[in-house]
């Protein structure tokens, strides 16, 4: 009888999700039958409604007023803010306990900031020796929320992390750094040209043009459909692939791109096989969501960074900068200029930017997680 696992994530952009989905296919394929992986938005089911209203208010938030997401995010930073939101979270605690008393759970993990203390509270109310644990799905700037001291193990994926999660009380010995959960597809042939080529015939795509990925994160933020155009007006000799996610407006305007363009672009909204599309291109342009920055370093993508949300998503863009995996490039000449340079053939730029990301790139973090995971769930049992 497979044990149950408890994953809780929040579809608040899409990072939270696909490192919870990563960890759960990992223990599949490790050992197969032993766990039984529930991967639950309890916001979704909280209640009052209004709470799982004003989570999927986030997608439009940082589509339009991000700069009121960053004075949010930095206004909560704090163990007394967090003390403080935390009278409004507790309307999603009753979801947890019953997922806790239906599932009995081996662990419970929280992939997301606002939900590792409700953990801690449902576990306190119902009396259980449950073992939870925080996985943080943030890269550099890590928020107050993620740092609770009353979970048996936080597991970060970076220094900064490690030091945040220090100054709010997170013991020594109940603190790892690891780095983000991304699927194995991302890695899969990523450094070998001849599976690239394959990739792109089986998509429809030129196999031998230089390939542009532009994305931006499951909401499609930060004018995904202008920098598309920017590029697809350009005369750039490139292939142009435009993944929109949930960002319909965008994807409907850029629908019919394709016949105007003497270049060829493919413009696709969600999509469920965004490995197969990052290990077909050549560089990825993207807001500095930790997700996709993880995922395209182990698709050994370079980035070009247009955007990033204000709060948690600077220290990415900063990083990559400096290792030189990736470039910042807000302005639509600038994002013209750097593919142009990039997609020269021979180009030195792109050389020593990919091998940057391959010294950034950790595949092997998604094993290293799922069995931090599966030993604190044995631990129990
Ligand atoms: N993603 C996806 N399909 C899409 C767009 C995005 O599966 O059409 C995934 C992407 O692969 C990544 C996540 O959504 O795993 C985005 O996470 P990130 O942290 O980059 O940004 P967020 O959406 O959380 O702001």
């Amino acid at each position: 009888m497979p044990r149950s696992l408890l994953f809780l994530i929040a579809d608040t952009g899409g990072g939270h999700r696909a490192a919870a989905t990563a960890v759960s296919h990992y223990l599949d394929r490790a050992h197969p039958g032993e766990f039984s992986v529930e991967i639950v938005d309890p916001f979704a089911s909280a209640s009052p409604r209004l709470l799982g209203r004003t989570a999927g208010l986030y997608g439009p938030l940082i589509q339009r007023a991000p700069w009121l997401w960053g004075g949010m995010f930095h206004a909560t930073n704090s163990r007394t803010m967090v003390r403080t939101a935390e009278l409004v979270m507790r309307s999603v605690d009753p979801a947890i306990a019953r997922l806790m008393t239906t599932l009995e759970p081996a662990a419970v993990v929280s992939f997301h900031p606002l939900l590792n203390r409700a953990a801690v509270r449902a576990r306190r109310r119902l009396g259980l020796r449950v073992p939870l644990v925080t996985a943080v799905t943030d890269l550099v700037d890590v928020h107050a929320f993620w740092a609770s001291p009353d979970v048996d193990l936080v597991i970060v994926a970076s220094p900064g992390g490690l030091d945040r999660c220090r100054r709010n009380r997170v013991p020594a010995d109940r603190l790892v750094q690891v780095g983000l959960p991304v699927d194995a597809g991302f890695s899969e042939g990523a450094s070998d040209p001849g599976s690239r080529r394959a990739r792109r015939l089986h998509l429809g795509i030129d196999p031998d043009r230089f390939t542009v990925l532009v994305c931006s994160g499951a909401d499609g933020s930060g004018a995904i459909d202008r920098r598309a155009r920017v590029l697809a007006g350009s005369g750039l000799d490139i292939s142009l692939v435009v993944i929109c996610g949930r960002n319909q407006r965008a994807y409907n305007g850029l629908a019919g791109l394709h016949d105007q363009m003497d270049r060829p672009v493919s413009v696709h909204g969600f999509v469920t096989n965004m490995a197969e599309w990052m290990t077909a291109a050549d560089i990825v342009v993207t807001k500095a969501g930790p997700g996709t920055i993880a995922e395209a370093l182990c698709a050994g993508l370079p980035l070009l960074i247009t955007w990033y949300l204000p709060g948690q998503e600077r220290g990415n863009m900063e990083w990559l900068i400096d290792t030189g995996a990736g470039r910042y490039v807000p302005g639509d000449a600038e994002l013209v200029d750097e593919v142009a340079e990039l997609a020269a053939p021979g180009s030195p730029s792109l050389l020593s930017m990919r091998a940057a990301v391959a010294q950034l790139a950790r595949p092997e973090a998604t094993a290293e997680v799922a069995e931090l995971i599966r030993s604190v769930a044995m631990k129990l049992s």
